[in-house]
């Protein structure tokens, strides 16, 4: 009897802890922490791609990979209905192993855009060729050892250096199968800060663009379209837009919305004429970043969709950073273009924030667009002959 009791109180501790532990999903967030774990570093997106298909396979009438990977998707409306893109990036920034030290430490190339301060002492997962994944540390000199001079500069990637726990450069090698050429990522998995809406990932750059279209596809089932609906899921965006290009001319679409995820502006030190935009604020709409000015008309009618339906939308400047959107606006004849992205802290580091509202509204509004734009919007958005 004692024994029992005590087997019982044990099992309902357990149950209390479990429960307390492990994170409780709902099903977009199961599917953004399948979409946000997958390992994709500009050049190795397969994974992204398996986990995006199989999201979307039963939402679409065709999905096919060109030969540099990008993923193509159609749900069609009417024969003669025009070709609205949706588009979203795949990789996420991450590194390749370029070199292993005699000591056993490795040498990395960014892939995509880091600054080299986020990276001290963060850790990282490096996919070998046979073993696995092996993780690893981005090795940083205790401030015991750090002049005055040191403490106040940055350092460089040059300086910097991955620790495995190898002893040589041939143990990396033989023991851990790590070779030059391997794809690294950081070692960050989805998880709801404190159990918020507050939603930390790695990769919200830009997961968060494919999770909206998966879930923009949920709520258009059942529906007819008043286009031909591309989703594309594109390679290598971070390395300056590589991917996208063959995709953008295949598809050669009228019309194109690229989905991003927004800088914001809310944290210190940060002020509004730097980054406009707040956690939980709503969808951002691109006015400018450095490689793509969006369609005027195009842009404006998305905010007056936002505004009759009393959406919060906010907009964003980016002197820097580069978009898919840029390429295909320049594809073929050319098409008018915007960028929306959900509002994003702390991009190209090993812990990027959204907001759950902000995803939910960005649903709302794409699913909105995708059911106005038909032919006779699309004349109107083109630029008019006199
Ligand atoms: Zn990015």
């Amino acid at each position: 009897m004692r024994i029992d009791r005590a087997i019982l109180c044990i099992v309902i501790v357990q149950l209390l802890f479990s429960g307390l532990l492990a994170q409780e999903f709902d099903e977009t967030e199961r599917m953004m922490a399948d979409l946000t774990n997958a390992f994709g570093p500009p050049g190795y997106e397969d994974e992204v791609a398996e986990v995006f298909i199989r999201y979307i396979r039963p939402l679409v009438d065709e999905i096919r990979r060109d030969g540099m990977g990008n993923v193509i998707a159609v749900k069609h409306g009417a024969e003669s209905a025009p070709k609205l893109m949706l588009t979203a990036h795949m990789d996420e920034v991450g590194f390749m192993v370029k070199s292993i030290d005699k000591d056993g430490f490795l040498r990395y190339q960014p892939l995509g855009g880091w600054w080299s301060q986020v990276l001290l002492s963060q850790t990282v997962r490096i996919r070998t060729r046979k073993n696995g994944d092996v993780q690893g540390i981005f090795g940083s000199k205790p401030p015991h050892l750090l002049s005055d001079q040191e403490r106040a500069e940055v350092i460089g990637h040059d300086e910097i250096f991955i620790d495995i726990g190898a002893s040589s450069a041939e143990d990396a090698r033989q023991r851990f199968g790590v070779m030059p050429g391997d794809y690294i990522v950081p070692d960050v998995d989805f998880a709801k800060l404190n159990q918020s809406k507050v939603y930390k990932a790695r990769s919200w750059d830009d997961r968060v663009g494919l999770a909206v279209m998966v879930e923009v596809l949920k709520r258009l089932e059942g529906r007819d379209l008043p286009n031909n609906l591309y989703l594309v899921g594109t390679v290598q965006e971070e390395p300056w837009l590589r991917g996208i290009e063959p995709a953008a001319n295949a598809v050669d679409p009228d019309i194109a919305i690229a989905l991003e995820i927004g800088v914001t502006g809310d944290t210190p030190g940060i002020e509004e004429h730097e980054a406009q935009g707040e956690l939980g604020g709503g969808p951002q709409v691109f006015f400018f970043d450095r490689s793509l000015i969006p369609d005027r008309r195009f842009r404006d009618f998305i905010w007056d969709v936002g505004s009759e339906m009393n959406m919060a939308l906010q907009y964003t400047f980016l002197p820097g950073g580069g978009v898919d959107g840029a390429v295909v606006q320049r594809a073929n004849d050319g098409a008018p273009v915007v960028c929306i992205g959900v509002p994003t802290r702390y991009i190209h580091s090993h812990n990027n924030l959204i907001h759950r509202d902000d995803f939910d509204e960005m649903v709302t509004l794409v699913t909105e667009l995708v059911l106005r734009i038909d032919r006779d919007r699309l004349g109107q958005l083109l630029p008019p002959v006199p």
